[in-house]
């Protein structure tokens, strides 16, 4: 296969060991890959360059995107902020259903999809566009450590939050060079059956259990997520095993998340999780004594709310991706009676922003609309200034009982290209429009669930009534 752009870059690479005859051993995930000279490993973004294993990822990312916390499963560290969500290519698994597996499995990776960043450009976004936490996310930030490292260290120093949203099958070495500089550790445990993980993601769960007690012992913030795929890992025995393995060998305070599947990659010839049985797997952990258990890709539920388990006030509303704190003080206790909400906040959140009710009459705009429709209940909306001055753009929710919601305003850098995303946020909500002035672009992108990336504009359509994405994957004949 000839050589992407994105993989002439060889950054050097930690946690290499030196074999005979120029060959090197990776151990940043338990594959602990041999890999000679001109190869790479299993997740094809590390490989050995004349000797040397080197990182072909290093600052190569999907567009840094801002969201919300909620987007990566965690629903118990200052909820509702706005994060900058930064992935890249690759991944040491590689499961049969991964909904980001256009970057994900680095064969699929067209340039056009990838980006370049510094660390110092990562930071920087992020403090322009008054954004307190980063995270590290999509298809997996293990395969993309000294990238990570080096960025969080950096937006650490200058009082940047860092969260690591991942599948965890990770090395003890690795791991201990993340605990110093990661703040917060959202666990996608793909299901707590041995020969699931061997078949389905083509890993195994020991190092992924042994590496969440790892950064649970460390005393950093932890929630634990599982994705219930039909029929494959949504049983009632399934939830009891997460339950347990949450509630003894971590803490039952760990937020736990039993996440909705949808049909994609190789699984589309099955439907998405019937949320009964989501409901049945929180109702049987909490009996278990788990404190703080929700559904995730589930809207219109209220097993995606927080409330006090002493006097049952309710903390936290959620719909979809956003959340609104009404009963918590400011040092995460119930505002009714002082329990311990096991809510951290950040030391100085940033307001929310301010909105306008018309656009600044100076200028004359394009707007894009998006309706929402079917299972696509959020967008990435990326936009431009292809102009030499600083420009506006704006968007706004539009609702059937409230038609002027406010237009949120995004400031833009000369020849600066931005992605956010908009999730539906009301159950009246209709959809978003985004107002661009001249010289500037906009781009919509559909979201199908959460942490997922689309590389596919809106205007591809979609596929299977709005349950899988677009692009199909087409198996290789033979
Ligand atoms: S990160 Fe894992 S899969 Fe990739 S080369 Fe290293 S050991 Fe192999």
């Amino acid at each position: 296969m000839a050589k992407k752009k994105w993989q002439e870059h060889g950054y050097p690479a930690q946690l290499a060991e030196q074999l005979e005859d120029k060959v090197v051993r990776c151990h940043l995930s338990p594959r602990n890959c041999k890999i000679r000279p001109g190869q790479h490993g299993f997740c094809m973004v590390r490989a050995n360059r004349d000797g040397e294993l080197v990182s072909l990822n290093y600052g190569r990312s999907v567009h840094a995107t801002e969201e919300t916390i909620e987007t990566e499963a965690v629903f118990h560290y200052e909820p509702g902020a706005r994060i900058l969500s930064m992935g890249n290519i690759g991944c040491m698994l590689n499961c049969d259903y991964c909904h980001n597996w256009k970057t994900s499995q680095a064969r699929f990776v067209e340039d056009k999809d990838v980006f370049h960043y510094t660390p110092e450009e990562v930071v920087d976004i992020a403090e322009r566009h008054g954004i307190q936490v980063i995270s590290w996310t999509y298809n997996d930030p293990v395969v993309w450590h000294e990238f990570v490292t080096e960025t969080a260290r950096l937006a650490k120093s200058r009082g940047i939050i860092n969260l690591y949203k991942s599948a965890f099958f990770i090395s003890p070495e690795a791991v201990e060079e993340l605990i110093p500089v990661i703040d917060i550790f959202s666990v996608s445990i793909k299901s707590m059956d041995p020969k699931y993980y061997r078949k389905i993601t083509k890993g195994w769960i020991e190092p992924v259990l042994e590496a969440t007690e790892q950064v649970y012992r460390a005393g950093r913030h932890v929630e634990v997520s599982t994705l219930m795929v039909t029929d494959l890992s949504d049983s009632e025995q399934n939830a009891r095993d997460m339950a347990r393995f949450v509630g003894e060998c971590l803490g039952p305070e760990v937020p736990t998340h039993f996440v909705r599947f949808h049909p994609d990659y190789k699984m589309t010839d099955t439907i998405r999780t019937p949320v009964e049985r989501l409901e049945h797997a929180r109702r049987v952990s909490l009996d278990m004594g788990l404190e703080h258990v929700y559904l995730g890709n589930v809207y219109d539920t209220e097993s995606t709310n927080t409330w006090c388990r002493g006097c049952g006030l309710l903390q936290i509303t959620r719909y979809g991706l956003n959340a609104q704190l009404v009963g918590v003080t400011p040092d995460g206790r119930c505002s009714g009676c002082g329990l311990d909400a096991h809510i951290k906040r950040v030391p100085n959140p940033v307001a929310a922003q301010a909105t306008l009710d018309e656009l600044p009459a100076h200028e004359t705009y394009d707007l894009a609309h998006f309706d929402w429709h079917g299972d696509i209940r959020a967008v990435h909306v990326q936009v431009e200034n292809t102009s030499d001055r600083p420009q506006e753009v704006f968007h706004r929710r539009v609702r059937r009982d409230n038609p002027n919601t406010g237009w949120t305003r995004i400031a833009l850098e000369p020849q600066e290209s931005y992605r956010f995303i908009s999730a539906e946020s009301f159950n009246d909500e209709i959809g978003v429009v985004v107002a661009v002035p001249n010289g500037c672009t906009s781009s919509l992108h559909q979201v199908f669930d959460r942490a997922h990336f689309p590389t596919t504009e809106a205007a591809a359509g979609t596929q299977n009534a709005d349950i899988t994405p677009l692009p199909l994957y087409v198996r290789p004949t033979r």
